[in-house]
């Protein structure tokens, strides 16, 4: 159980040793999505020791090939391998004719249920409901119709004190009943109240921005995000070509960050041209503090 993110490709437009193509990975307990699966995720996935049959969602942002050129390979690995639980890819209406002509020439039938759900909202709209999170996709800036993704949990029960526990011994069913708002009834009658005993546990939310040009509105949409994975192709320096190419260079994804007072920035699709970091990272930091470059394989944990 927990909440984690993992990068498994944080490198921009081709592959290089150091860094594969877009594709990221969200646990939350165990429930895995995926956002973008760029060519040799499959192989990412492995190396860094995700279980792909537990991969339930994936979300593709847009149709450039750095974005979905594993998804077919990873979705024929998963035919092969006799997968059966429901698949979910959520990303552009194109999307679902490309995998059609892909798979259907290698593929008669798929063995697991493939569900395909078209984005097209113009505003944030919720399109994914688990039990204990929603994702919802937004409109972003790019050359290619393109979408961001909020991954949200819904509320969770307070936690029980350990003080509590350790004065008082409380048995397993009455944890679960104070989990679910009760107070406790000391034997001698008191009742110590739910709040005196619990602690809030908040919910922690995941967004994923790829690829965009600097896009301002979209701070409303990731206001107080606990993690964002922003885009940063470029150094401010090439703030032109950025525009150009529908890019955000470091000193925008930093002010986005700010803007909508994240906890945290990661940055990535960080162009090859960049051999050492340092300023790049520098850069955004003197905007936004918190702030810091995603690597292939790092793995962030919001909450054990
Ligand atoms: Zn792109």
């Amino acid at each position: 159980m927990g909440f984690s993110i993992t990068f498994l490709g944080t490198g921009a437009a081709t592959p290089t040793l150091r860094r594969g193509l877009s594709a990221t990975v969200a646990n939350v307990d165990e429930k895995l999505c995926l956002f973008d699966c760029g060519e040799a995720t499959q192989i990412q996935m492995k190396r860094f020791k995700v279980k792909a049959l537990h991969i339930q969602h994936i979300f593709i942002s847009h149709l450039h090939g750095d974005h979905f050129f594993g998804l077919v390979g990873l979705l024929f690995t998963y035919h092969i391998g006799k997968r059966k639980n429901e698949l979910h890819v959520y990303g552009p209406p194109l999307l679902e004719e490309i995998l059609r002509i892909q798979m259907g020439i290698s593929v008669k039938e798929l063995n697991y249920p493939l569900v395909f759900h078209p984005l097209s909202s113009q505003n944030l709209e919720m399109v994914c409901e688990e039990d204990n999170f929603t994702v919802s996709a937004f409109p972003l800036q790019h050359r290619l119709p393109a979408y961001g993704f909020l991954l949200k949990e819904k509320e969770r029960p307070r936690k029980v004190l350990h003080q509590f526990i350790e004065d008082y011994h409380p048995h397993y069913t009455d944890i679960v009943r104070i989990k679910s708002g009760e107070d406790y009834v000391l034997p001698d009658g008191r009742i110590l109240s739910n709040e005196e005993i619990t602690f809030p546990d908040p919910p922690i939310s995941f967004a994923y921005c790829f690829d965009t040009a600097f896009y301002a509105p979209i701070a409303e949409v990731l206001k107080n995000v606990d993690l964002l994975y922003h885009e940063a192709t470029f150094m401010h320096d090439k703030a032109e070509l950025a525009a150009e190419k529908g890019h955000t260079t470091t000193i925008q994804a930093a002010t986005i960050a700010k803007k909508a007072l994240a906890k945290r920035l990661m940055l990535g699709h960080i162009s090859s041209r960049y051999r050492n970091l340092d300023s790049f990272l520098n850069e955004a930091r003197n905007i936004f503090s918190e702030t810091y470059l995603a690597e292939d394989g790092m793995t962030i944990t919001l909450r054990k």
